[in-house]
């Protein structure tokens, strides 16, 4: 359960009354950050909010726990945080205002090779240019150019995508640079295997074949951010971020209550309005009969992408990398050169599972000691597999990071494996493992989940979409509950305000 002074269900069952009475002003439903994004934009509005989270932990995807040994805090789904520092939404928030601290390793990610190389995109962008050699000044052409622009390309990458740049030049020269990664010509520019390889890493964060324009986007995207912002981790685990969210609600007169699932809309308290924090799956749950037949057949149609295996190990010490500065980084790609990379996520989609699949590894015990006990690690992986995948990929993580780190399975004291097929156990939202909440593609990603100009108002009055199956999609950065709570304001309290200047105002 969270630490947070959260109300648990009353006495006669689930309560659903709001802090004026009867009639709620606003029902968040789910406290991911998203949920929990558009419950403090609203709260701070003055409105009344009250969030109610089906799981007994709040936060969805962005929470912490024990899941292997005692004093070893996993997080359970993200863990690395380039979107929240780059986020507008966190950024008025004031994170470290609210005691969140986001450690910054020396190296952001790093990509190991075979045969002990590695590329390494430090925080620095000057000493990873100098690092990858003959590719360095290619680098800084390509992803240096869009650390340089990040507000611009932030600026697009978090909205709506339903409003004009306001740095065009900056939203032009990521997408000549996207058309060329996410093309047959991503080759063109890079002569060794590291610097093609560590931005390939990066990219398959969408889980999708790497060569193709919405991974490009991705990868150019988080790349960039890696020198302009950093992929900090925060201390004592992803939990802090919502915790300090939650408890913003709650100072501000909101409540939050936790292991109170929703089976129907009708299930809720009349209110002004009531965001949803679901998958698309989800909203034709709740909505059932009352979504017009055209509406939930888009539901219907959408396509959730490929999912992951999470698998987290308690370790006695760090991983043994063989390649040099591997250690000192807070995000490893193990994946091997770009052309595997590309293989095995074809694999994926063609829901085959790659005999050496893509495992992303994090390892907070990098900048943060408090996640393991005795010089212990926490260590954070999963590895992509199809969707729905029933198979433990906990023998195969192992082969990945133990070819990079010979040494690495003597220091497993315990591992927990989550498979794609149970994750939704976990996490409502990940139909099938699917962490993206919708496969990752140019079209899911602008007609989010249905093609409309409001992707988050629903044809049931008063009902909106707020989760990371709308604009701008997957990532802890908040900005999607930001955007249906600036309708909510607009359409519902007649209040045409900028949502982030009552985050501000209210500080
Ligand atoms: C394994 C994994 C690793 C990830 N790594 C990263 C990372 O490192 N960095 C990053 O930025 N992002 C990462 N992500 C993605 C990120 O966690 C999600 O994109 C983000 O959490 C989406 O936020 P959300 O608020 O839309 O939904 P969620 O975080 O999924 O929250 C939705 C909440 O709504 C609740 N809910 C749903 N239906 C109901 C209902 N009917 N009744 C009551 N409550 C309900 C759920 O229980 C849940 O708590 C990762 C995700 C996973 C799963």
């Amino acid at each position: 359960m969270s630490a947070l002074p959260v109300a648990g269900p009353g006495p006669d069952g689930p309560r659903h009354r709001g802090p004026r009475g009867d009639e709620v002003d606003v029902v968040v439903v789910g406290s991911g950050p998203n949920g929990l994004a558009a419950a403090v934009v609203l709260a701070r509005a003055g409105l009344g909010v009250e969030v109610v989270e089906a799981a007994d932990q709040l936060g969805g995807g962005s929470r912490t726990a024990e899941v292997t040994l005692p004093g070893f805090r996993h997080d359970l789904c993200s863990a690395v945080h380039p979107m929240g520092v780059a986020s507008p939404f966190f950024r008025a928030f004031d994170l470290p205002a609210h005691g969140v601290e986001m450690l910054h390793p020396e190296v952001a990610f790093a990509q190991p090779l075979d045969g002990g190389r590695a590329g390494l995109a430090y925080r620095d962008l000057d000493r990873t240019v100098e690092g990858l050699g003959v590719d360095g000044p290619a680098w800084r052409g390509l992803v240096g150019r869009v650390a340089e622009a990040w507000r611009g390309v932030a600026d697009v990458a978090l909205s709506d995508f339903r409003s004009v740049p306001r740095h065009p030049l900056d939203a032009v020269s990521f997408a000549l640079a996207v058309l060329e990664q996410g093309t047959p010509a991503w080759d063109l520019r890079f002569r060794g295997e590291e610097a093609a390889a560590l931005l390939t890493g990066a990219g398959a964060h969408a889980i999708a074949p790497p060569r193709r324009l919405a991974p490009a986007a991705g990868g150019l995207w988080l790349a960039g951010l890696a020198h302009a912002v950093g992929w900090p981790i925060p201390r004592g685990g992803s939990q802090t971020i919502v915790d300090a969210m939650a408890a913003d609600v709650v100072a501000r007169g909101g409540v939050v209550r936790t292991g109170e699932r929703v089976e129907h809309l009708g299930q809720l308290p009349r209110a002004r309005a009531v965001l949803l924090d679901v998958a698309p799956q989800g909203l034709l749950r709740l909505g059932g009969d009352a979504l017009p037949a055209g509406y939930r057949r888009w539901l219907e149609r959408w396509r959730y992408g490929g999912g992951v295996c999470k698998v987290d190990f308690a370790l006695s010490g760090p991983v043994p990398w063989t390649a040099e500065g591997v250690d000192r980084a807070g995000t490893v790609h193990v994946g091997g050169s770009r052309p595997e990379m590309q293989a095995a996520e074809r694999d994926v989609v063609a829901g085959r599972h790659p005999e050496r699949p893509m495992v992303l590894v994090a390892q907070p015990s990098v900048v943060d000691g408090s996640r393991a006990p005795d010089g212990g690690e926490a260590l954070w992986t999963y590895a992509h597999v199809p969707n729905g995948s029933t198979r433990d990929m906990g023998d195969a993580v192992e082969a990945q990071v133990e070819r990079f780190a010979p040494g690495f399975r003597d220091l497993v004291l315990d591992r927990a494996v989550l498979t794609a097929g149970r994750h939704e156990e976990r996490e409502i939202n990940n139909v099938g493992g699917d962490i993206a909440t919708g496969a990752v593609t140019p079209w899911q990603l602008v007609m989010r989940p249905v093609p409309a100009w409001d992707p988050y108002r629903t044809p049931l009055p008063g009902v909106y979409l707020a989760s990371a199956s709308t604009p701008p999609g997957p990532g802890v950065h908040g900005m999607a509950g930001v955007h249906a709570a600036a309708r909510v304001l607009r359409q519902r309290f007649g209040r045409r305000v900028d949502p982030l200047d009552v985050v501000r105002a209210a500080a």
